[in-house]
């Protein structure tokens, strides 16, 4: 067994190599990446990150919930260097090729719905979003759209229209497509409508459609409704178990698409390769990208086949769907297959009862909630008002990182753990101690008695 004696902290941070290629990064490189650290990051393997200078940490980020797989998974290196000695690009726009073929295949049978299905393949989340957008439009020839308050679904105009998260995000980018209609998540949490589960009776759906189909966006002009099966940078929000077919069944009693943005909760993250498993839902149109190819870029935009019935040249890509993404993207799914969706299963139940016991000594973890490995810690002030604390999250998230755990936050005030879904339990527990040794230093004195 290999020893990466990780992870190890050895220089005050950043080190001084990193130092020195921060400071030309600034010069040189858009400002407008939200760098957390200042780690400048040489190599990966499985869980663990190494820095420049040679520190190592425990991987719980997985560059933005993309590599499920670990970093460099032997098997998706040999897919990625098989591919690249026959053809590094061919374009599927123009030419037929056998990775892209056997992959829509493939998710044509694992994309939730007897129906049969097509893919059209992009490089990121942003474009397979906008791809969905575009296809209900074709589709619908309606100008509508319902999207939901704290969604993140990409940025660029048509994804960044549907986005709501963040204000930085949209501020100084109108106008945006219009017709977009934001309406309240069920953040059962922070109950919008000042309710609770479940003798609200899931308002949130009836507010939809007792109020935005009756005075704002009239059914017949609305071709989709865009929803996060769980709300991602939003804030790791999980909805109650009746919100997503409550909300499904409302989108075909009108007639209206049901489209879900997977591209963070998909693959495998939750136990289940798609999200919206765990409610037993499908929808028409589904779109994910991240972890779909370990790495590579490919995002993916999934309906029927009747709906993807658009006309040759409506819509294309020059890059969208490259074979080496494509052979990434296989691999990747028979990892998920073969034993990886288990132990995000196994190890994101062990996860979350370490967390739920953490709650009972720290009153400033307001809520933990999640599915599998895709969990999110919400600091408040104190349990009663929920005030958010955002420069808490931070500061832990921070201290995590000096001792070697690398973290996102999310919403406002969220912890997430995205670690691969290869991770073991014996790194689990060192990036466990060093959460909770970091929660413990900035709180203690907020203990639950
Ligand atoms: N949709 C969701 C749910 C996401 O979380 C993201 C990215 O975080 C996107 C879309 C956009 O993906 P990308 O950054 O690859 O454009």
């Amino acid at each position: 067994m290999v020893s990466y004696r990780c992870p190890k902290i050895k220089t005050r941070l950043p080190g001084s190599k990193s130092k020195r290629l921060i400071a030309r990064d600034e010069r040189f490189v858009s400002q407008s990446y939200t760098r957390t650290y200042p780690a400048v990051i040489s190599h990966g393997k499985g869980a663990y990150l190494w820095d420049v200078d040679g520190n190592c940490y425990i991987d719980f980020h997985t560059g933005i919930g993309v590599c499920s797989t670990g970093n460099c998974h032997p098997k998706v290196v040999e897919a990625i260097k098989n591919q690249a000695e026959k053809a590094i690009h061919i374009p599927s726009a123009d030419f037929y090729h056998e990775p892209v073929g056997r992959l829509a295949e493939k998710l044509s049978a694992i994309v939730p719905g007897k129906t049969p299905k097509r893919t059209f393949f992009s490089n990121s989340g942003t474009e397979a979003v906008e791809t969905a957008f575009k296809l209900a439009r074709y589709n619908r020839r309606k100008p509508r759209t319902i999207a939901f308050i704290g969604g993140f679904h990409g940025r660029t105009m048509g994804s960044l229209s549907l986005t709501s998260s963040k204000l930085n995000q949209r501020r100084f980018f109108a106008p945006l497509v219009p017709e977009v209609t934001h309406v309240p998540y069920a953040y059962c949490y922070r109950c919008p409508f000042n309710l609770s589960y479940p003798k609200c009776d899931i308002e949130c759906v009836k507010f939809i459609e007792q109020e935005i189909l009756q005075k704002v966006a009239p059914a017949e002009e609305v071709a989709a409704i865009v929803v996060e099966p769980i709300q991602g940078e939003g804030g790791y929000i999980v909805p109650p178990p009746e919100y997503l077919p409550r909300l499904k069944a409302l989108a075909q009693k009108y007639g209206i698409l049901f489209i879900t943005d997977e591209v963070q909760s998909g693959m495998g993250k939750t136990g289940k390769m798609f999200a919206m498993e765990h409610w037993g839902i499908t929808a028409d149109i589904v779109v994910v990208a991240k972890a779909l190819a370990s790495g590579m870029p490919l995002g993916a935009c999934i309906a029927s086949r009747k709906l993807m019935s658009w006309e040759p040249g409506s819509h294309s890509t020059t890059f969208g769907g490259n074979p080496i993404a494509c052979a990434a993207a296989l691999v990747t799914i028979q990892l998920l297959e073969n034993g990886l969706m288990q132990n995000a299963t196994r190890m994101g139940g062990y996860i979350m009862k370490f967390l739920k016991g953490m709650m009972k000594q720290y009153e400033v973890m307001g809520d933990v909630r999640g599915k599998g490995l895709m969990i999110g810690i919400e600091f408040v002030k104190d349990r009663k008002t929920k005030k958010e604390a955002p420069e808490l999250t931070n500061q832990i998230a921070y201290e995590c990182f000096k001792n070697g755990l690398m973290l996102l936050t999310c919403g406002k005030n969220v912890i997430r753990f995205i670690p691969p879904l290869t991770i073991s339990q014996r790194t689990t527990d060192q990036a466990l101690d060093i959460f909770e040794r970091a929660v413990e230093k900035f709180q203690n004195k907020r203990k639950v008695r």
